[in-house]
C-alpha cells in the first residue's frame, strides 16, 4: 500500500497518521454497516413488494401516459419511505427545484411559512423570497417567519409557539445543517418538533429537507409525522447513478397538490415521461444504503483527523450521526482551497482540475467546489464546498465508497502539509 500512496502524493507521514485514525474507528465502522443492512432490507422489501419487473426498467417518451416504471418507481419510494405518496421525477431539476414545488404547491397567497430550526439553506432564500426573486413566494404573497435554534442547539419552543399565528400553514425543517455550524437534526429531534407544532396547531403542514440525511438512520422524517419528506436524487437516494431528479414524499393530499405544481392542474401525476433514465433511478436507489455507509465512513474519518489537528469540526470525531456533511472550520481561504485541491485530486473525473472560487447562482458570496463527479455536481460523489466568508468553513461530503473518501481525505491532508498549513 504504501507505494501505491507514494504514487499517489501521500508521503509516509500522512500515511501512517491516517492509518492510526483508522484503527480507532472499527467499532463505529461496524454500527454504520449494520444500519446499511437494515436499511437494504427496507430497499429490497419495497422492490418486490411492489413487483419491480423488467417492464419498469424500460422508459417512456412523449406524454408518458401509463409509465409502469415511474410509477412504480414512486410506490417503491413511498413504500420505503412509509408514506401513502411519492413524487419521484427526472423532471424535478434538483433538490431546491424539489422543494420549491413541494412549498408553492402547498401555500397559497395569505398564507404564512414558518421554519423553527433558523435560516433555510441558501438556495431556499430566493425561493421563500428572504432575499428577493422573481416568482419567489414572497412575490405570491406568502408570508415567511423563522425562528432561530438557541446557542445550545436546541429548539425555541416559546419562540415557536408566539410565531404560529391563525396564517401559519406549513412549517418547513431542515434536517442537515446546509452552509451553518448548527447541529444537523436527529429523526427523533425532528419527531419532538413536530409533535409540538402539532399540539399547537394539528392542521399545519409539517416539510422536511431531507438533503443528505436519507438512510443515516434506520427512520426517515416521515416515520415521525412528517407530512412532505424532500430531497435530491444526485444526494443520498440516487446512490450516485442517479443521473437527475428529486422526490417529494408524503401524505396523498400534498403529493397531489405538488404533482399538479409539478405539471400542470388537471394533468397531475399522470404525465411525465421517464426517458431513459429508470434503471439508474431504481439501481441508484437499491444501492443508496450501501453507498451512503461509506460516505459516513468518510465523513467520520475526517472529522477525526482534523479534530486531531486541532480545528472546530461539526459534527465532532465522535457525535452521532444524522447526515454524510462533515464542515471543518479551516479559518482563511488559503486552506479552503488547498483542502479542494487535495480532494479535486483524488477525483476520477477531472483531477487535473485547480479549483477556485466563483460566483454561484442562488449564493450571496463567492464558493469554492471541488468535485471530479461522473454526475455533474453530484454531491453523493467525493465532494468539498464552502461559501468563501467567515468562519471559512469546508463541508466535506460523498464519497461513492468508502476507499475513495478514504484516499480523498488523505489527499487533502497532504495538501495541507504540503503548503505549511498543518504539521504533523
Ligand atoms: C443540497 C441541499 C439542498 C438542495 O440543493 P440542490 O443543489 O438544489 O440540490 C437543499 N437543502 C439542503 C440542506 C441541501 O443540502
Amino acid at each position: 500500500m504504501n507505494d501505491m500512496y507514494k504514487n499517489f502524493g501521500i508521503d509516509g507521514t500522512v500515511a501512517g497518521f491516517c492509518g492510526d485514525v483508522i484503527d480507532g474507528l472499527r467499532g463505529r465502522f461496524d454500527a454504520i454497516d449494520q444500519i446499511a443492512e437494515y436499511n437494504q432490507y427496507k430497499v429490497l422489501a419495497a422492490m418486490q413488494k411492489n413487483k419491480v419487473s423488467a417492464a419498469c426498467l424500460s422508459g417512456t417518451t412523449g406524454y408518458g401516459y401509463n409509465d409502469i416504471g415511474r410509477d412504480t418507481l414512486e410506490a417503491v419510494y413511498a413504500d420505503t419511505f412509509h408514506t401513502e405518496a411519492a413524487l419521484v421525477r427526472p423532471q424535478i431539476t434538483c433538490g431546491t427545484h424539489a422543494l420549491a414545488v413541494a412549498l408553492s404547491a402547498n401555500l397559497l397567497p395569505g398564507d404564512e411559512l414558518l421554519s423553527p430550526v433558523g435560516r433555510p439553506y441558501d438556495t431556499l432564500q430566493e425561493v421563500i423570497g428572504i432575499r428577493p426573486s422573481p416568482c419567489s413566494l414572497a412575490e405570491y404573497g406568502v408570508t415567511y417567519n423563522e425562528v432561530e435554534l438557541l446557542d445550545d442547539g436546541s429548539f425555541d419552543y416559546d419562540g415557536i409557539r408566539a410565531a404560529i399565528n391563525d396564517r401559519t400553514k406549513l412549517v418547513t425543517i431542515q434536517r442537515s445543517k446546509g452552509y451553518s455550524m448548527r447541529p444537523t437534526l436527529s429523526v427523533e429531534r425532528i419527531g419532538e418538533l413536530i409533535a409540538f407544532i402539532k399540539s399547537i396547531k394539528s392542521d399545519i403542514i409539517c416539510m422536511v429537507d431531507n438533503c443528505y440525511g436519507e438512510f443515516v438512520e434506520k427512520v426517515e422524517p416521515s416515520d415521525v409525522g412528517a407530512d412532505m419528506t424532500v430531497g435530491s436524487l444526485i444526494k443520498n437516494p440516487g446512490g450516485g447513478l442517479a443521473p437527475i431528479g428529486g422526490y417529494i414524499c408524503g401524505t396523498k393530499k400534498c403529493i397531489e397538490r405538488c404533482a399538479s405544481r409539478l405539471s400542470a392542474p388537471g394533468l397531475g401525476q399522470e404525465v411525465g415521461a421517464s426517458l431513459d433514465v429508470m434503471v439508474s433511478l431504481y439501481e441508484g436507489f437499491f444501492l443508496a444504503p450501501t453507498v451512503v455507509a461509506g460516505a459516513l465512513k468518510g465523513a467520520i474519518f475526517a472529522a477525526n483527523i482534523y479534530e486531531r489537528l486541532g480545528f472546530h469540526v461539526v459534527p465532532s470525531g465522535h457525535e452521532p450521526r444524522y447526515d454524510i456533511i462533515q464542515s471543518v472550520e479551516l479559518g482563511s481561504a488559503e486552506k479552503m482551497v488547498a483542502f479542494c485541491k487535495g480532494i479535486q485530486g483524488a477525483a476520477p473525473v477531472d483531477s487535473y482540475v485547480t479549483p477556485v472560487p466563483y460566483a454561484m447562482p442562488g449564493y450571496n458570496c463567492d464558493v469554492i467546489m471541488a468535485a471530479g463527479s461522473f454526475i455533474q455536481g453530484a454531491s453523493i460523489e467525493l465532494s468539498a464546498d464552502g461559501p468563501m466568508r467567515d468562519p471559512y468553513a469546508i463541508y466535506f461530503q460523498g464519497g461513492l465508497t468508502w476507499n475513495h473518501a478514504k484516499i480523498g481525505i488523505m489527499k487533502s491532508l497532504q495538501c495541507l502539509v504540503d503548503g505549511e498549513f498543518v504539521k504533523l
